[in-house]
């Protein structure tokens, strides 16, 4: 026997003889158990097993008041039901029924009287080891259930985090697809749109030097103006998730000066319209010194006005909109809050698609997912803080870039010799579209259709200017024109995209002079022409030349790589963390 079980066991005996009871208790203290409880008074047992929690029981079967079979009884109400507790029963009664009987109502052993003194011990001291190993096996088992309880809470936290990433990745793809849509059918309209508009003004041309001042004329500006907002709508629908490019304008951006007038701009929607509703609606700015930003000025005015105005729209009883700027590491934070209605989670996971608007005939639903494209351009993340009744908080994180002074573009010389042009796009129409454009002006205008129809005719001929479209099957407007420099250096290169924004800027690949966006009319084109031949000529001057204008593109230092995967990473998981 160890000193551990007959140091800790816990015996209570029973027995209504005093004699028996003195009995065992010196068989016990012979083997050393130390915590032994006795009673004559079976009535007490009740008391002294809650005061004493035995782990085992020495019980005698024919008492007065309780019987050794009605204490059992009683002990089973009292014993949990997992826990093994030993009862061993002593009898005198010998008979089969009797022992089978307390056997059946829980005892663990029989120790039949008069006792074998040995035996007893043995008896004893193996139902104490058993109780022991049985309160081990617990402790075990309550240590296991405890680990499994957190591992099942660390895989329930892990499923939601998958969950959440899973709702991530559905909603950008779903953003994405959308944008490739969007950005398929404004392509197409833009192709349709750029006939219209040209027609128009050449017969608008021809109409106005045939000096008739007709209704024609008034018809073909109407055409032409309608023509040119569809163009501008279009162009739009194609900012939507569409990449960065080349011909993004990098203006240096003082944001701080463009929040104020944003806020002054938008001054007659939430203080006039709010006012005429008898509503309050205050704007608040609390603006923190902050670098620039590089970017396209009328693009962050876009974000900035469609900003306030879904705050204004989600005001109707009026409250407080708050413009604030900080910075955080290497970003610009720009937020938009207001204390209007907000957002149920639902609209929250959409808000960003286009399309999706809640404002029914009042709303197109094309404001956010701009901003979200606009923003994911600059490099940034957008996280929205928002709870039904709540308001709604719009934060932007914007990367800052090193720069230098960033100069406009170059404003076209105002006359142009006739020149030799060399038109290179896969669409016969446009082709002729564009040459008509051209001999208007007195140039001389050859045709291809594909890049290597215009590097055989490039080789053959001399040009004075090449304008090329972007997109073309096999060889695209980008590689010709680095083909096209092999074979000479000092042509200006002009690349018409029906993904730029409309007006002129200027590409990041150094072979082309100047990038259009499509639909093109004649003052761009012009314009364009000019910028081309001006840019070509500073190319080839001397590397000495006085530095003078049109390009952006090597004064941009960007926010070194690793500031920018950063903050890429972070549109992804900041988008739905509300
Ligand atoms: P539109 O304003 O035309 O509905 P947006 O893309 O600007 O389109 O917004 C989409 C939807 O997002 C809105 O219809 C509105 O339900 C919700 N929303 C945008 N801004 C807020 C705001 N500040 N508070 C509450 N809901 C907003
Ligand atoms: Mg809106």
């Amino acid at each position: 026997m160890t000193s551990e079980l007959t140091h800790h066991a816990k015996i209570l005996i029973v027995d209504d003889e005093l004699a028996n009871v003195r009995l065992l208790e010196k068989i016990l203290a012979r083997e050393g158990y130390l915590n032994v409880s006795m009673t004559t008074d079976s009535r007490d047992v009740a008391n002294l097993f809650a005061d004493n929690q035995p782990d085992l029981i020495l019980l005698d079967l024919h008492m007065p008041h309780l019987n050794g079979f009605e204490i059992m009884d009683l002990l089973g109400k009292l014993i949990p039901e997992k826990t093994f507790l030993p009862i061993i029963v002593l009898t005198a009664d010998a008979t089969v029924e009797a022992r089978r009987k307390a056997l059946a109502n829980g005892a663990m052993d029989l120790i039949s009287k008069p006792f074998d003194n040995l035996e007893v011990a043995l008896r004893i001291k193996n139902a104490v080891r058993t109780r022991f190993l049985h309160l081990d096996l617990e402790n075990q088992n309550q240590i296991l259930d405890e680990r499994v309880r957190e591992r099942t809470g660390a895989l329930q936290e892990t499923v939601s985090e998958l969950h959440k990433a899973q709702q991530r990745v559905v909603q950008q793809e779903r953003l994405r697809a959308l944008g490739m849509m969007a950005t398929g059918i404004a392509h197409d309209f833009n192709n349709i749109l750029f006939l219209i508009l040209a027609h128009s003004e050449l017969l608008l041309n021809e109409t106005e030097s045939a000096g008739e001042d007709t209704k024609a004329v008034k018809y073909l500006r109407t055409i032409i103006s309608a023509a040119q907002d569809g163009a501008q709508m279009v162009n739009r629908l194609a900012q939507f998730q569409r990449p960065p490019s080349e011909t993004d304008l990098r203006q240096t951006i003082p944001l701080t000066h463009l929040i104020e007038q944003a806020v002054e701009l938008t001054t007659p929607r939430w203080k006039g319209q709010a006012m005429a509703k008898g509503v309050d609606i205050n704007v608040v700015t609390e603006l923190a010194p902050i670098p620039d930003i590089l970017g396209d000025q009328s693009e962050i005015r876009e974000m900035l006005t469609n900003l306030i105005f879904n705050a204004v729209d989600a005001m109707p009883e009026g409250g407080t909109i708050t413009l604030r700027t900080s910075m955080a590491g290497l970003a610009i934070v720009l937020e938009v809050e207001d204390t209007g209605v907000g957002m149920t989670e639902e609209i929250r996971e959409r808000c960003l698609e286009p399309f999706f608007t809640t404002k029914g005939n009042q709303g197109s639903g094309l404001g956010l997912a701009m901003i979200y494209g606009i923003i994911q351009r600059l490099g940034g993340t957008l996280e929205i803080k928002t709870q039904p009744g709540r308001g709604t908080k719009f934060i932007v994180r914007l990367p800052t870039y090193h720069t230098v002074k960033v100069d406009e573009i170059a404003k076209p010389d105002s006359g142009c010799e006739p020149l030799a042009i060399l038109v290179v796009d896969n669409q016969p129409v446009l082709c002729e579209v564009l040459a008509e454009y051209l001999q208007g002006d007195w140039h001389r205008v050859t045709i291809a259709h594909d890049g290597d129809e215009a590097l055989k005719k490039f080789a053959a001929e001399k040009f004075d200017l090449v304008i090329t479209d972007k997109a073309m099957p096999g060889m695209t407007g980008d590689q010709l024109a680095i083909a096209l420099r092999k074979i000479r250096n000092d042509v200006p290169i002009i690349l018409l995209t029906g993904f730029a924004e409309s007006g002129i800027s200027t590409s990041l690949i150094p072979e082309i002079d100047a990038v259009i966006g499509k639909p093109v009319n004649l003052t761009t084109l012009r314009h364009a022409i000019a910028t081309a031949i001006a840019d070509r000529r500073e190319k080839d001057a001397p590397v000495d030349a006085p530095f003078s204008s049109a390009r952006t593109a090597e004064n941009i230092r960007p926010l070194p790589e690793a500031a920018v995967t950063h903050l890429a990473n972070d549109v992804s998981s900041n988008i739905d963390e509300a």
